[in-house]
């Protein structure tokens, strides 16, 4: 079941001069966020994220398109109405946003007074919070005597007190050095798997989303220019964008500097193999080669592993006749599914 669904959604902001076109930061953006998902959206500082996180939270109009929250079309809802849509919203930010002035604990009860809870509802509520982020003995401390993954975890508690469906982490982990960043998403995991939270989680690090994520749109300009499954997104990417993005996490293929290198240092065609798992066998690809009386040499690969399945690129290189390669190559595609990137025209 859908709980956030956009529809041809924009949002162009006036231009600073008259005279010039209005910014257009959200183009013509269509996205279902199912129940359950942990959904990244990836792209480039500029592409139009934090703009797409405002829509979303009903912070700023759309100016064109339908966005449904929860059931609810936030298009063309009143003031007080969207406050009502927020509350089932909660939000962390890359700085964190906390109450310098407040305690943990009155950071975390915020909005629980702000929602109207009783006194004993709240402090309850702060306390099992506390635990779940794994920070009770800092409910007395003030945010400057954290660390930036222990302020996180303040963040996400408060997110999380009044119970909101969809969590909406914006560059969250953006901040933290890598082990904290880690120590982050396996406690936004947690939230996902053990609270049934949604996870919308905006990023430009690609390693975020193959650490977290179980849907990824990728952003590029305003648009969303690819989108699907994780698994599919990294083991295939269509777009050249994307590719750029997948290739900065992904082991086993070469840059073009390093494909120059392996021509140089190699005698023969370089040609690369892409696995996923489910193909047949990536034995066969060796069987039909040797079969074919080719000379070859594994030159360059790794294997990825996103949420449990893997996929995987080995690159070798073939040595033999033309046409000798091209039968075998021909045969390979046939019948292991095995995606070929290859140099010199091979493809
Ligand atoms: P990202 O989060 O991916 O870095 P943003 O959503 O912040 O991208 O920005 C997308 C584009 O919209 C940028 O060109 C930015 O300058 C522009 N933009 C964002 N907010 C505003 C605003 N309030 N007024 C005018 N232009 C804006």
């Amino acid at each position: 079941m859908p709980i956030v669904t956009l529809e041809n959604v924009s949002k162009a902001y006036p231009p600073t001069r008259a005279a010039d076109a209005p910014v257009v930061a959200v183009d013509d953006v269509s996205l279902h966020v199912e129940k359950g998902d942990v959904f990244g959206i990836i792209g480039y500082s500029g592409a139009g994220k934090s703009t797409l996180v405002r829509l979303i939270n009903a912070l700023e109009p759309a100016t064109g398109g339908r966005i449904t929250v929860n059931g609810t079309d936030i298009t063309a809802l009143s003031e007080r109405n969207l406050r009502r849509v927020r509350g089932g919203i909660g939000m962390i930010f890359q700085q964190f946003n906390l109450f310098a002035a407040k305690s943990v604990r009155a950071n975390i009860a915020y909005p629980l007074k702000l929602a109207g809870w009783a006194k004993h509802d709240i402090d309850a509520r702060v306390t099992e919070l506390l635990a779940f982020v794994g920070l009770s003995d800092k409910a007395r401390s003030y945010p400057e005597q954290l660390s930036g993954g222990q302020k996180q975890r303040v963040g996400i508690a408060r997110a999380l007190a009044t119970r909101p469906a969809i969590l909406l982490a914006d560059e969250a982990t953006s901040a933290l050095d890598p082990q904290t960043t880690h120590e982050v998403l396996a406690l936004l995991r947690r939230v996902n798997e053990e609270q049934g939270v949604t996870i919308v989680i905006i990023t430009h690090e690609m390693d975020v989303i193959q650490t977290i994520a179980t849907k990824v749109a990728v952003m590029d300009s305003g648009k969303i220019i690819e989108q699907g499954d994780v698994f599919e997104v990294f083991s295939n990417p269509q777009h050249p964008a994307s590719q750029r993005f997948v290739g900065t996490v992904i082991k086993g293929i070469p840059s073009p500097s390093e494909r120059a290198l392996l021509q140089e240092r190699h005698r023969g065609r370089i040609v690369t193999f892409s696995f996923r798992d489910g193909d047949s066998s990536q034995a066969q690809v060796f069987v039909d080669l040797a079969g074919a009386g080719l000379d070859f040499e594994l030159i360059y690969g790794g294997i990825n592993d996103i949420r449990g399945r893997a996929f995987g690129h080995l690159t070798l290189a073939i040595r033999g006749t033309d046409a000798a390669i091209d039968t075998v190559l021909t045969r390979i595609r046939a019948h292991v599914a095995v995606t070929e990137i290859a140099e010199g025209g091979v493809l």
